[in-house]
C-alpha cells in the first residue's frame, strides 16, 4: 500500500532557457483520487500536527494504524473489537520497528473511546469487516453512529474525523445512509462536513465522510 508520504518525491532539474539558468522543482505527483485509501491518507496527513494525539477506531490489519504511527503525531490509540485484529496490528507495527510506546492498542468497542482518551486531533474509521475474516463482525449502523458521536465529542478544534464507508454490502449501505443523515444535520456553526464519492467508478468503491470541527 502506498501512502502520500511515500509519493512526495522531489526531483531537481536545471533548465537552460534564453541563456539563463532556471531552477525548477519537478514534483512527482501521486494521484490521490485513484484510491480512496490514498485520498483518506492525504486528508488525514493534512490535519496531523507534530505532537498531536490521533485515533484509528478500526485498526483491522493495522495499515491505517501504521500510517498514523509513522506520522509526526505523538501518540496513536488504535481500537478493534477482534483480538485477532489487535494481534495483526501489533505484528505489523513491530515489523516496521514502531516504538511500542507510540501506539496504545485497545481491544474494545470504539463507542467506548472516551473512556481511554479525552481529546484527539484526527480520528479515523475504516468501516466494514476485515477482509478474509468473519463478515458478521462488521461495523453496524447504530453502534457506528454512537461511535462517531463519541469521536466528535473529543475531536479538537481544527481536527478531522475521517470515515471510510463501504456500501457494497447490505449493512454497509444502511450504515452509510445513517451516517449521511446524521452528518448533514450536524450544526453548521461547529462542523464542516464533506462527502467524497468516486462517482464514475464501478463496483461500489469506498466513499469518505470527512468532518472537521470549527470550535
Ligand atoms: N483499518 C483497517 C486496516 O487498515 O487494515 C481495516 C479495518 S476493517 C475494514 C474494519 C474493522 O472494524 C474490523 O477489523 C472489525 O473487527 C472492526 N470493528 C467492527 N466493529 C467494531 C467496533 N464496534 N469497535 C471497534 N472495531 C470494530
Amino acid at each position: 500500500m502506498t501512502y502520500l508520504s511515500d509519493s512526495c518525491i522531489v526531483n531537481k532539474r536545471y533548465l537552460l532557457s534564453k541563456g539563463e539558468k532556471h531552477y525548477t522543482k519537478e514534483r512527482k505527483l501521486d494521484n490521490i483520487l485513484r484510491s480512496t485509501t490514498l485520498t483518506a491518507a492525504a486528508l488525514v496527513n493534512q490535519y496531523i500536527q507534530p505532537g498531536c494525539t490521533v485515533v484509528d477506531a478500526t485498526c483491522g490489519n493495522g495499515n491505517d494504524t501504521l500510517m498514523l504511527a509513522k506520522s509526526t503525531a505523538k501518540h496513536v490509540y488504535a481500537f478493534d473489537i477482534q483480538p485477532a485484529a489487535i494481534q495483526s496490528t501489533k505484528a505489523l507495527l513491530s515489523e516496521h520497528n514502531i516504538p511500542k510506546e507510540k501506539v496504545t492498542l485497545i481491544c474494545d468497542n470504539h463507542t467506548n473511546m472516551t473512556a481511554y482518551l479525552s481529546a484527539a486531533r484526527v480520528i479515523m474509521f475504516n468501516l466494514g469487516y476485515l477482509p478474509g475474516s468473519d463478515k458478521s463482525l462488521t461495523t453496524k449502523k447504530y453502534n457506528t453512529i454512537n461511535a462517531v458521536n463519541s469521536a466528535l465529542s473529543i475531536l479538537e478544534k481544527d481536527g478531522l474525523c475521517c470515515i471510510v464507508m463501504y456500501d457494497g454490502h447490505e449493512q454497509g449501505a444502511e450504515e452509510k445512509s445513517a451516517l449521511l443523515e446524521m452528518s448533514k444535520n450536524l450544526d453548521s456553526s461547529i462542523y464542516h462536513v464533506a462527502y467524497i464519492s468516486m462517482i464514475n467508478q464501478q463496483n461500489h468503491p469506498p466513499e469518505i465522510l470527512a468532518i472537521t470541527k470549527k470550535k
